[in-house]
């Protein structure tokens, strides 16, 4: 069974994929649990890349980043994923195809059907079985980062996480059967239980 975790940045996606590992362990399951960017040695270098490649790298072309969220996907699919699901483990994942639409789509750079076809080419078409989308305002998510940058940043920051949230809203829209959307202003508890009915539902069918 394959699950992955979407929602915009300091929603709780590793609270609750924690809370998560700990229940279907607690179950007698075997949990992998992993994330993307970075979930092989291949991509520990990809995401270093991406998200703190600076003036090494310079300027980094749209395509460009889209085709090693993409590289990165192809390995952690190939290597870490497909195996785990073979085996029969629940795979519990921090991010997934859903984040490069949402944030593609949010920044409006690249078309997201685009973004898709090469994302469904990398790893094969795989699609997760269960997609929980947690929301959250992003005034609300800024609020529990704990290093804030200056107010003025953090202003143009949260009109891309709208675009991100409601980007978010749409994917889930149109797979319902695929998504659970979770209020996540909620306790860490509360949602918890939220996304371990629907888990359970899922792996008693
Ligand atoms: O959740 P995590 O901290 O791993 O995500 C880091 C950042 O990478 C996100 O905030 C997002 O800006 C970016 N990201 C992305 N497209 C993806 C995955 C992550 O833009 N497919
Ligand atoms: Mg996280």
């Amino acid at each position: 069974m394959f699950i992955t975790l979407e929602g915009g940045d300091s929603v709780g996606k590793t609270t609750q994929a924690g809370m998560l590992e700990e229940w279907l362990t607690g179950e007698g399951r075997e949990v992998v649990r992993t994330r993307e960017p970075g979930g092989t040695p291949l991509g520990v270098e990809v995401r270093r890349l991406l998200l703190h490649g600076g003036d090494e790298i310079g300027a980094v072309d749209p395509r460009a980043e889209a085709l090693l969220y993409a590289a990165d996907r192809a390995q952690h699919i190939a290597k870490v994923v497909r195996p785990a699901i073979e085996r029969g483990a629940v795979v519990v994942q921090d991010r997934y195809i859903d984040s490069s639409l949402a944030y593609q789509g949010a920044g409006r750079v690249l078309d997201v059907d685009e973004v898709r076809r090469i994302s469904e080419w990398a790893v094969g078409g795989l699609w997760p079985d269960v997609t929980v989308l947690f929301d959250l305002a992003p005034e609300i998510a800024a609020a529990r980062r704990s290093s804030r940058d200056d107010d003025r940043l953090e202003a143009e920051r949260q009109e891309f996480h709208e675009a991100v949230r409601a980007a978010y809203h749409g994917l889930a829209v149109a797979s319902p059967e695929r998504f659970l959307v979770v209020d996540a202003s909620g306790t860490p508890e509360e949602i918890h239980a939220i996304v371990r009915a629907r888990v359970a539902e899922r792996l008693a069918a």
